[in-house]
């Protein structure tokens, strides 16, 4: 009996602890840090819930345990993430992105900078240690890995100097969570994607860089206000001449940022999925309740219309459908050391889209009062909008990865039900990167960027 879907005493008890957290901790901050016009000020307000939650073991839960963390599974990862994000996805984003940055360094760094650098997020006595993700960049970011040589891609640079045995990054980034740090001075680690190799393609000329905070040239230019996931922050940053150390180069990815990218939102997907899962499971609690409470008007409850009954109907089972694709996808990615870029973007996608579905049909449920701010559901769809487009977009990335997955010809439909490893690799990259002479007739006012092929 291989399939089963019980959790173990362990993972109830996980569940319990985040949901404790979520209810106790985070839940008495959101409504205010939801609602406040300064992105900045509403992050600030998220700091003591981010010390308890580094304090609980839930912000560096992923990492192994000789090196401080829990060593948790992708599995045990998606009950804590569902609590957290039933609560308040933006909070969750800010911890979801101390794993897209660090996993890239468990996945390919040396023993040496797994040591040094892992035991610093593990071992902060403040315990507010953060981490960023520094892929997305002002200029566009689907495209990394654009077979073209530099400008094409990715723009940031990444140039070696060999006198001195340094990189030196420059150009800007944007949208990279918790880049700020707690105080606009960086990330206590900014784990950058740059291109080291201008004379190469996005399959040859990434590779990815530790970034420490108080790094000289490396600022933060401005924090965007965004509709939803208000309770996470993300920042326009520069790097000017930022100079780091040759070793601070994460050893395995030289050559193969492309590759880092691809995984690690093949790990962030399924985390994706359970969180739009947790927001559709608050806004499907929400509707229920008010059906059962509302009348309308009229002589009764209105969850004894059909329409509402119905209604309610088609949310759960969705909901459902959505929870166990991320708990498939995610114990995937357990069994393949992460190699399931198929699995985490099918739950990513999968997951993020029916979130607006579902939450617009609570609101067709619940009526106008769901369009007010006093309730609940406004909030969910706010939040929820972000999911197809954050954590890698789901057109220009999510689609364009399984689009170069099943056009390969290693591809096997079945490989995912059969639980058959299926190994990612370089040629899957690049797929509908470069259209920009496939459409006959078809003109754009954007200019075209002359950057010859260099890779294929
Ligand atoms: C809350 C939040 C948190 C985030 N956190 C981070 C973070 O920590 N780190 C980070 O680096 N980024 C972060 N981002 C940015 C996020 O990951 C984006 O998904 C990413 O920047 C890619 O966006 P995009 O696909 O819209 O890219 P763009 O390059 O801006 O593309 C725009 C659109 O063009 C179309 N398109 C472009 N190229 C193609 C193509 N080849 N094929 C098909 N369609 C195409 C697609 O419709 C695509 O959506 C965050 C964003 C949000 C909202």
């Amino acid at each position: 009996m291989a399939i089963d879907f019980t959790l173990t005493k362990e993972q109830k008890e996980l569940q319990k602890m985040a949901r404790d957290f979520a209810q106790k901790v985070l839940k008495p901050i959101v409504k205010e840090a939801d609602a406040c016009p300064d992105p900045w000020k509403g992050f600030l307000m998220t700091k003591k819930a981010y010390e308890k939650a580094y304090e609980l073991g839930l912000a560096y839960a992923f990492v192994p345990k000789e090196y401080g963390g829990a060593g948790v599974s992708n599995v045990d990862t998606q009950i804590a993430v569902e609590e957290i994000c039933a609560v308040d996805p933006g909070f969750g984003c800010t911890l979801l992105v101390n794993g897209l940055g660090l996993m890239p360094l468990i996945w390919w760094g040396s023993e040496e900078q797994k040591k040094k650098w892992l035991t610093k997020a593990t071992s902060d006595p403040d315990k507010d240690f953060i981490v960023s993700w520094v892929v997305s960049e002002p200029e566009g970011t689907a495209n990394f890995d654009h077979p073209g040589k530099h400008p094409c891609g990715m723009q940031v640079t990444a140039d070696y100097d060999k006198s001195r045995g340094e990189y030196v990054i420059n150009g800007r980034k944007m949208w990279n969570s918790n880049a700020t740090g707690w105080d606009q001075k960086g990330a206590d680690i900014n784990v950058v994607v740059a291109r080291t190799d201008r004379s190469k393609g996005g399959k040859e000329g990434l590779s990815v860089l530790i970034v420490p905070r108080g790094t000289k040239g490396l600022r933060v230019e401005g924090i965007l206000n965004k509709l939803g996931h208000r309770l996470t922050v993300q920042p326009r940053i520069i790097f000017e001449n930022c100079r780091v150390p040759a070793e601070n180069l994460i050893a395995g990815t030289e050559g193969n940022g492309d590759l880092a990218i691809t995984k690690a939102f093949t790990w962030s997907g399924p985390v994706a999925g359970i969180a739009a899962v947790g927001v559709m499971r608050s806004a499907f609690e929400t509707s229920l309740s008010w059906a059962k409470e509302y009348a309308a008007g009229g002589s009764q409850p209105i969850i004894h219309h059909q329409n509402v009954g119905y209604l309610l109907a088609d949310m759960k089972m969705r909901i459902e459908a959505g929870r166990y694709l991320s708990w498939r996808a995610a114990h995937y990615l357990d069994q393949h050391d992460s190699e399931g870029m198929e699995a985490g973007a099918l739950s990513k996608i999968y997951c993020g889209e029916l979130s607006i579905e579902v939450i617009n049909d609570a609101m067709r449920l619940m009526g106008i009062n769901s369009y007010i701010k006093d309730y609940p559901l406004e909030k969910h769809m706010r939040d929820a909008l972000c999911f197809p487009i954050y954590d890698a977009g789901n057109m220009g990335m999510q689609r364009r990865r399984l689009h170069g997955i099943m056009a390969h010809e290693s591809y096997n439909p079945m490989a995912l039900a059969q639980n058959l490893r299926q190994q990612f690799v370089k040629a899957m990259h690049g797929i509908d990167a470069d259209p920009g002479h496939a459409v006959a007739g078809v003109t754009g006012k954007g200019k075209r960027r002359e950057c010859a092929s260099v890779s294929s």
